[in-house]
């Protein structure tokens, strides 16, 4: 034996900007905040049953945050998190766990080390495991408004989830404790009189509670980003004309472009690059030039497509460097709009786009102006 059961708290129905979708359903690295707290607990290989506890009508952002994870069927809440915790509890009492560890959904960034840690101390015979943090700041009791009397740091501490319990002696506090408001479970294992046993949490344990909170954790999640760059490269000849597209700005010149599509080189390539960044292929394999329906189609939707490609994967757009390569027509006037373009297509900062130009010194096909080409790389960023 020795497995413990997981009971994640997640009843809370504060939201961001008064929205409707509570905090710990919201997305952090493109994931919702309760599967990245969900996923820690699965991944331990001694957890043998996972539970949460949601809030009144959470059941939809619940089902759809949860897809396809391997955990009982979520029980309502209560009024208070004592309250929701004691039905928790309650729901796992068929599963006899040995131990139960309780977690806020809030925490996302548990680690695999600290549910290793208290379920460690557990098995080595402890009743109640808490994650301890030191305080680093100087503290400062307030008297109404007005700075008080500085509060000795080695006096306090801050406490974090997931806290540890042998589960029957949790279960008792809480029957013989209910109705209280206790804010969490170390403080009815203390007035049960269980012995506590401390272990180190961890900074990076946050509880995602404010805007601020949130774009703190995101920087964490995304210093373990998976990033990509990708390549690209297109020609297309001159033919019989008044005007070319390149990076979806129709540009005056003595001669069009060739193509089954507008024939927009830079476009073109710079989808490319996306597509190499995911490895999805080419955008001959996307956009078929044998397919009718792509005739005269403006690259705008090819590239539109790569995009999302991108976004279905979880992944971010980070960059993007298109390099027209032409004696004519001049690119600089329109570098401005082109970068816009590509900008406005991939919904991207403009800082985040650029477009260059250059010439062969009159050399090779470019050079003899027979035909223009692109290349472009796009550097993206994946969840891991
Ligand atoms: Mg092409």
């Amino acid at each position: 034996m020795g497995s413990f059961a997981a009971l994640i708290v997640a009843g809370g129905s504060g939201s961001r900007f008064g929205g409707s979708v509570p905090k710990q359903y919201e997305t952090l690295g493109r994931l919702p905040i309760i599967r990245r707290a969900v996923n820690a607990f699965l991944a331990a290989k001694d957890c043998c049953a996972l539970q949460v506890v949601i809030g009144a009508g959470q059941e939809v952002h619940y089902a759809s945050a949860m897809r396809g994870l391997d955990a009982l069927p979520p029980v309502p809440g209560g009024e208070t998190r004592q309250e929701s915790v004691r039905r928790g509890l309650d729901a796992l009492s068929p599963h006899a766990p040995e131990f139960v560890l309780i977690h806020d959904a809030a925490r996302p960034l548990v680690s695999s080390d600290i549910i290793a840690s208290v379920a460690a101390v557990l098995k080595q015979g402890a009743e109640a495991v808490v994650p301890l943090l030191p305080v680093s700041d100087s503290l400062r009791q307030m008297n109404g408004g007005l700075v008080g009397d500085a509060i000795p740091r080695d006096w306090v501490c801050r406490v974090q989830t997931p806290q540890g319990f042998l589960y029957a002696g949790i279960r008792e506090a809480h029957a013989r404790f209910a109705g209280g408001g206790a804010t969490d479970d170390i403080a009815l294992a203390e007035r049960a009189g269980m012995k506590i046993i401390a272990v180190a949490g961890e900074e990076a344990n946050i509880k995602v509670t404010t805007e601020s909170d949130l774009a703190f954790a995101e920087r964490l999640v995304g210093g373990k980003a998976d990033i990509r760059t990708g390549g690209g490269f297109d020609v297309h000849r001159f033919t019989a004309g008044d005007h070319v597209w390149l990076c979806g700005i129709r540009i005056p010149h003595a001669c069009g472009l060739e193509g089954h599509s507008d024939a927009d080189a830079g476009l073109h390539a710079l989808t490319d690059a996306i597509l190499g960044a995911v490895a999805a292929g080419d955008i001959g394999q996307h956009f078929p030039p044998s397919d009718p329906k792509w005739k005269h189609a403006a690259s705008r939707l090819f590239l539109a497509h790569a995009a999302e490609l991108v976004k279905q994967r979880g992944g971010t757009i980070l960059h993007c460097d298109i390099t027209i390569i032409c004696e004519a027509p001049k690119i600089g006037p329109h570098r401005g709009a082109m970068r816009a373009s590509v900008a406005e297509i991939l919904e991207l900062d403009i800082g985040r786009v650029s477009v260059k130009a250059t010439t062969t010194e009159g050399l090779g096909f470019t050079g003899r102006s027979e035909g223009l080409a692109a290349q472009a790389t796009a550097t993206i960023r994946l969840p891991t």
